[in-house]
């Protein structure tokens, strides 16, 4: 099975092949600054199960420490993917244009979770759709 993603301008898309056992999500205060929200969602994507489809070299990275860089979209800034090395692509879960087939299986640094990731009493939840992938309902 394949499945693609793209940056939100669209200059970069790849495909990653074959079913995935889940997300992983991490709750550390870089996470959070990177994705600007709750914090990141990786699949771990091993290198040859992912391909480049266009924008490969319309990148720019920055290292927050030498064993952890995030690289983005040099026009939109999208982080694509979180982080690389010679084994794995951790990809950013949100930059699938595809349904994954999975959920999130561990949660990491869930120690440093923002006091504010948690539903208020009396939450109300919107449901207007957009394009891309949806969880079923
Ligand atoms: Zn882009
Ligand atoms: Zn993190």
């Amino acid at each position: 099975m394949i499945r693609r993603g793209s940056c939100l301008c669209g200059a970069l898309r790849y495909e990653i092949e074959g079913d995935f056992d889940g997300v992983w999500m991490c709750h550390c205060s870089n996470c959070r600054k990177t994705s600007g929200g709750l914090g990141n969602t990786i699949v771990i994507v091993p290198r040859a199960r992912f391909r480049w489809l266009a924008g490969e070299d319309h990148r720019t990275t920055y290292a927050v420490r030498p064993t952890y860089s995030i690289t983005r979209c040099q026009t939109c800034g999208t982080p694509l993917p979180a982080e690389e090395d010679d084994t794995n692509v951790y990809l950013t879960a949100g930059t699938l244009d595809d349904a994954l087939g999975a959920a999130i299986t561990n949660h990491i640094f869930y120690g440093s979770v923002a006091d504010w990731a948690h539903d208020a009493e009396g939450v109300r939840y919107f449901i207007e759709r957009s394009s891309g992938p949806e969880a079923p309902r």
